[in-house]
């Protein structure tokens, strides 16, 4: 069955179809041939997969699905959250990390963890599914590996950040890995 996921990322593609397996076919919006930017302006992690998701099933008709990550910090009241990707500089991981590190100074409370939201659209309306992992922020980057905030990620039970580990490894706990199983499991 094919499937059109909202993105322009093959390595995103590639990701999620690897996680589905032989089930769907994963398509992207080059695929389509959609190369609108998709305006994400949700209040929500909901709200922003479920503006993806939609978008793609209306141009297309195949069923669709839509993400939206991000970092809640505990210690900041959820920030960065929706606005994950541009705290500081937009998809300019330095900055958004030293944002964060300089709001977290002296901050005894790390706990943060990492949301997906998957958003999948077809006839029948939206479903909805959550992935979450639960860490401590660091005070300062560890690790060259991965994207975004994983420098100063921690999940517990480890000692080494998401960015000291070997992506199969990060792969196989990460919140994107447990919504994507979740959207398997009841579908
Ligand atoms: P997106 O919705 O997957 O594009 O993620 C939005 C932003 O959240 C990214 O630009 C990163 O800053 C952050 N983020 C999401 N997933 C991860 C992750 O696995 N590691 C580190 N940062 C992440």
């Amino acid at each position: 069955m094919e499937l059109l996921v909202a993105t322009h990322n093959q390595h995103k593609k590639d990701e999620i179809q690897q996680i589905l397996g032989s089930r769907y076919t994963v398509k992207s919006l080059a695929d389509y041939n959609l190369h609108d930017e998709i305006v994400e302006d949700g209040k929500t992690f909901e709200e922003n997969a479920l503006i993806k998701a939609k978008y793609c099933y209306e141009k297309t008709g195949i069923p669709s699905l839509g993400d939206d990550s991000g970092l809640a910090v505990e210690a900041l009241n959820g920030k960065p959250g929706i606005y994950s990707a541009r705290y500081a500089g937009d998809h300019n991981f330095e900055k958004n990390i030293a944002k964060v590190l300089e709001e977290m100074q002296g901050e005894e409370n790390r706990n943060a963890h990492f949301i997906t939201v998957l958003c999948y659209y077809d006839e029948t309306g939206a479903t909805y599914y959550k992935g979450e992992v639960y860490g401590d922020l660091l005070t300062e980057n560890r690790g060259h590996k991965g994207f975004g905030y994983d420098p100063i990620f921690v999940p517990k039970g480890h000692s080494i950040t998401f960015a000291e580990m070997p992506p199969e490894e990060k792969n196989k706990m990460s919140h994107r890995k447990k919504a994507i199983e979740k959207f398997l499991d009841r579908r």
